[in-house]
């Protein structure tokens, strides 16, 4: 896999009472997760999902991301049948570096959080969002600018938890050294529009204060909801997987809701 850096950080906002997002930035999964559900069933399930693709093992293949988020899914399904949680739920949103494939990354979505990638100037959005705003926008319905007021613009229309067949997005996205990815929950991209998450993204090397920029800019513009961000670069060089001894790496971190 190449060698990656990074930046991550999660912010209860403005308004809200309670962090409902979490987050995983380790060296291989970068993933955030947005709950949703009242009586603190949002937090719980944004943070199982996270947790189950920290339980990856160090070497690991598409199939086996696909797999957790699956297990995730039943198991949140699960708590929400048994304790009452109807209405219970998570995206879960991200990027992972199989550690045998240095050329591609794999992106998946499941929900309204986003990945986007910024490469030589260009700004991409990677994922396409699972919400009633998105179908209509995808009917000729109505239009981004709409869809920013719409009474309906916060219902996912695919979750974690939901107890459905869960169908995940995916693709596999060749790579570029120098490529920068963006992992966030809709916290950000409902406050800041998305050229100017492309102009801050793209500001220099220092990938903490670019979050911390990030994460400001949503609250100042309202900090409605929480915000969550993971900045990910992708180096120039290739390292040995056998170099990595991930019980003593410091940036290993699990976020979670407090
Ligand atoms: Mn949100």
């Amino acid at each position: 896999m190449p060698q990656v850096s990074w930046a991550a950080r999660t912010d209860v906002g403005r308004r809200r009472a309670k962090n409902e997002d979490a987050f995983i930035a380790v060296e291989r999964v970068f993933a955030v997760a947005d709950g949703m559900g009242g009586h603190a069933k949002g937090e719980v399930a944004s943070a199982m999902a996270v947790e189950a693709l920290g339980a990856l093992p160090t070497v690991f293949q598409r199939t086996e991301v696909l797999e957790a988020i699956r297990e995730a899914h039943t198991d949140i399904s699960r708590l929400a049948a048994d304790t009452d949680g109807a209405g219970m739920g998570t995206t879960l949103t991200g990027i992972a570096f199989e550690p045998d494939n240095s050329t591609s990354v794999l992106v998946f979505n499941v929900g309204d959080s986003r990945v986007y990638r910024l490469r030589e100037g260009r700004f991409d959005r990677l994922t396409h969002d699972h919400s009633v705003v998105q179908e209509l926008i995808d009917a000729g319905e109505i239009t981004e600018f709409d869809a920013e007021q719409h009474p309906d613009r916060h219902i996912v229309t695919r979750s974690l938890g939901d107890g459905g067949h869960l169908d995940i997005e995916w693709s596999q996205e060749e790579l570029q050294a120098g490529d920068r990815f963006l992992v966030c929950s809709d916290g950000l991209c409902r406050e800041v529009a998305d050229p100017v998450i492309a102009e801050v993204l793209g500001a220099g090397p220092d990938l903490d204060s670019i979050a911390d920029r990030l994460l400001s800019l949503a609250n100042d513009n309202g900090g409605r909801d929480n915000v969550t961000v993971a900045i990910v670069d992708v180096g120039r060089g290739d390292i040995e997987i056998d170099a990595i001894d991930i019980s003593t790496t410091p940036r290993d971190e699990v976020g979670t809701a407090k």
